[in-house]
């Protein structure tokens, strides 16, 4: 019942809305949703003192507590979350699958290690940090068309992460996010948070899948796979190869060029010197307010992926067809 209330909702305001907002937001240089959240907290610092002082409360501080209200519920990362794209259809129900056969999986996984096989490696070397976004939005719009749904807005920008989002994103262990108000897509600076471009790559194309209007993780990811397969550029293709068993926790053979990033990026992460993420982490940890990989469909190392898995069942019976 939800669900097809939030459908309605998505295909006669919350598209436009994301458009109309996404197009404003991409012609500005930095992150808007984050002088929002700054703003909105010196309003809130303002309405506190004023109280404390015995002053009367300057009636406009109260849109920082509306503001910030809806900030933190509309991240996800909270369980009082309340944007309708949180609540939309699963892909999976969608399709109504519920599980595959050991084989069919079997089988996927293998083709996904010959297929990595054939990894790209000069198209790799020279391609640029972040993936083009005319493509992330061809390959997402053919994905989107394939699922039978009705897009999102197009992203036009990837921000830098700065301020309090920088600091919070980094030590929650969510260098990226999109903001499902301003709709603006926002990643973590290389400096920030050193990572393959196999990952900034993929990640773009997850913040952008976010931006169709699908907030839950395992959605954005299964939305991003498609997405990879979907794009005419074999440099994607062979990104989802990666993907599926960078999730599948099995051992696999990778390219050469990639274990050399990888290894590099490792050492970029060990002379990171982030006092204050580092403090925020511990402090996250404490109180269990860490990301999980589960939510965006990885399964633990050496363990078996179980049939009906959202990701993986998903994947699977989408190659088939
Ligand atoms: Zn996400």
């Amino acid at each position: 019942m939800i669900a097809s209330i939030v459908e309605v909702y998505w295909e006669w305001l919350g598209c436009y809305l994301g458009r109309g907002f996404g197009l404003l937001v991409d012609l500005v240089p930095f992150a808007v949703s984050e002088a929002i959240l700054q703003l909105s907290m010196w309003l809130c610092l303002l309405l506190m003192l004023s109280f404390l002082s015995g002053h009367p409360i300057p009636k406009f501080t109260w849109i920082g507590v509306l503001f910030l209200f809806i900030m933190i519920g509309s991240q996800g990362i909270t369980s009082f979350d309340w944007v309708p794209s949180a609540r939309r259809e699963t892909i999976k129900s969608r399709l109504a699958l519920n599980a595959v056969k050991e084989s069919e999986l079997n089988d996927f996984l293998q083709i996904q290690k010959d297929l990595l096989k054939q990894f790209p490696v000069e198209l790799y070397q020279k391609a640029a940090l972040n993936p083009p976004l005319e493509i992330v939005q061809q390959s997402l719009t053919k994905a989107l068309h394939r699922l039978k749904l009705k897009p999102g807005r197009e992203v036009r920008a990837v921000k830098e992460m700065w301020g309090i989002t920088r600091l919070l994103g980094l030590a929650y262990g969510g260098p990226a996010y999109h903001d499902v108000i301003t709709s603006e897509v926002v990643v973590a600076s290389e400096s920030d948070y050193p990572a393959s471009k196999a990952w900034r790559w993929m990640c773009v194309l997850h913040e952008a899948a976010h931006a169709q209007g699908f907030t839950r993780e395992m959605d954005a990811e299964i939305l991003t796979w498609l997405a990879l397969i979907e794009a005419d550029d074999p440099l994607f293709n062979a990104l989802a190869a990666w993907m599926v068993l960078f999730k599948a926790g099995q051992t696999f053979e990778l390219p050469t060029c990639l274990k050399t990033e990888f290894l590099a990026v490792e050492q970029r992460r060990k002379d990171l010197n982030q006092v204050w993420v580092q403090w925020l982490k511990r402090v996250g940890q404490k109180i269990s307010l860490q990301n999980s990989e589960a939510k965006y469909g990885s399964v633990e190392r050496d363990s078996i992926i179980p049939l009906d898995h959202e990701f993986f069942a998903t994947v699977t019976v989408l190659s088939q067809r």
